[in-house]
């Protein structure tokens, strides 16, 4: 009950401390002020899709799902990131403080990176934000149950520059509040992390969503691009859980061996097979997983009370 309590309160004054901020973000325009940066990012990849040729046949506002995306920007920029997320990863990273004190361990700092030049922080962290933001999206496309959650993603026909924001919200609350715990071992804060994040996953997700033809060359095989980002959301996968699960670099595509832009096959069909059964209205979407997940359950306890009743009359 005590420790209801305190995590309740944990999460009230990080919830208020961040409530405080984001008032202060609205009241003091300024370049890194990410109350004001998601606007211009949306605006500078929409005026890509505007003024650069087209990939697929359809326009930038009148596109398929394009409101429903915007309103995808503002719940999880403003709402959820901006707001819910920050107090979720404080107090994930409370909780992990207390179990470690369980164990009596209060000096939790493995490697405090701030010794480091600051051209070695930003290489470190940048790479092993860009690894896990990797992993965790491999692990959406490879565990049955994530993948139910990240299919509303995936099930989007027609993108664009807001279709990055187009998730179901169990994927912030699962994995980015747990992407922070191995930055907390090297003396790095919620804070840090949080505009850290902001600054790298923004321009570049926005960005790979874009509806642009350019042919983007080498740096397809450096950078997440739109070419490649198209190819992961091909409703026919070239392998078995998909390609291409980059977030910034490609790096760890390569090295896993999930790289894939073929040369000729022009461009992919967009979508997952049973879209039809994908509801298309924000509320529809974010219930949908939950209920499929738990049909599942239900079907696969029925059959393993039927294989054991099988079993025991076969005795
Ligand atoms: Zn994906
Ligand atoms: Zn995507």
């Amino acid at each position: 009950m005590y420790y209801l309590l305190s995590i309740t309160e944990v999460f009230k004054n990080n919830f208020n401390f961040y409530k405080e901020y984001f008032v202060q973000q609205i009241q003091n325009p300024a370049w890194d002020n990410p109350f004001y940066i998601i606007p211009v990012i949306c605006l500078l990849t929409f005026l890509l899709e505007l003024f650069l040729p087209r990939k697929l046949e359809y326009k930038p506002l009148s596109r398929k799902g394009f409101t429903l995306d915007l309103f995808y920007v503002i719940f999880f920029d403003y709402l959820i990131l901006l707001f819910g997320f920050f107090a979720f990863a404080s107090t994930t990273e409370y909780l992990f403080k207390e179990f470690l004190g369980l164990f009596g361990v209060s000096d939790y700092i493995l490697f405090d990176i701030k010794k480091l030049p600051f051209i070695f922080q930003f290489l470190i962290i940048f790479l092993l934000l860009d690894f896990l933001q990797w992993f965790g999206h491999f692990l959406l496309h490879r565990i049955d149950f994530l993948w139910q959650f990240h299919k509303i993603h995936h099930a989007q026909e027609e993108l664009g520059f807001a279709s990055t924001r187009h998730f179901h919200w169990v994927e912030y609350f699962v994995f980015k509040p747990l992407l922070f715990l191995p930055f907390m071992f090297m003396n790095f804060s919620v804070s840090e992390f949080v505009a850290l994040y902001l600054w790298i996953g923004y321009g570049f997700t926005f960005f790979s969503h874009c509806n642009i033809r350019v042919n983007w060359n080498w740096l397809n095989y450096i950078l997440i691009t739109p070419e490649t980002h198209y190819w992961h959301h091909a409703k026919t996968l070239p392998n078995r859980y998909g390609v291409n699960f980059a977030s910034t670099t490609t790096l760890w595509d390569h090295i896993f061996g999930f790289f894939y832009l073929p040369k000729d096959k022009g461009q992919p069909i967009l979508g997952v097979d049973d879209q039809e059964i994908i509801p298309k209205t924000f509320f529809g979407q974010m219930i949908h997983p939950f209920k499929v997940v738990f049909s599942k359950s239900k079907r696969k306890n029925a059959l393993s009370r039927a294989e054991k009743r099988r079993r025991r009359k076969k005795k």
